[in-house]
């Protein structure tokens, strides 16, 4: 059975997610998108998420 797969799995440039990779410019498509992600994060704006941290089971469920 003929089964139409993709040649092979592009990776998109991380910030603008629609060029290609370059190798040049790993993880971006072009020296621009890297010089905008790096922008962003001297911007104050660019906030990273809060690290999650899992809370210890409370085994305190009985009144008294
Ligand atoms: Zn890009």
């Amino acid at each position: 059975m003929a089964g139409s797969e993709p040649p092979s799995k592009v990776e998109l440039c991380v910030l603008c997610r629609r060029q290609p990779i370059d190798p040049v410019w790993r993880p971006f498509c072009s020296e621009r998108c890297k010089l905008r992600d790096l922008a962003r994060w001297a911007d104050e704006s660019y906030r990273v998420p809060a690290e999650k941290v899992p809370e210890p089971p409370d085994d305190d469920g009985d009144n008294g």
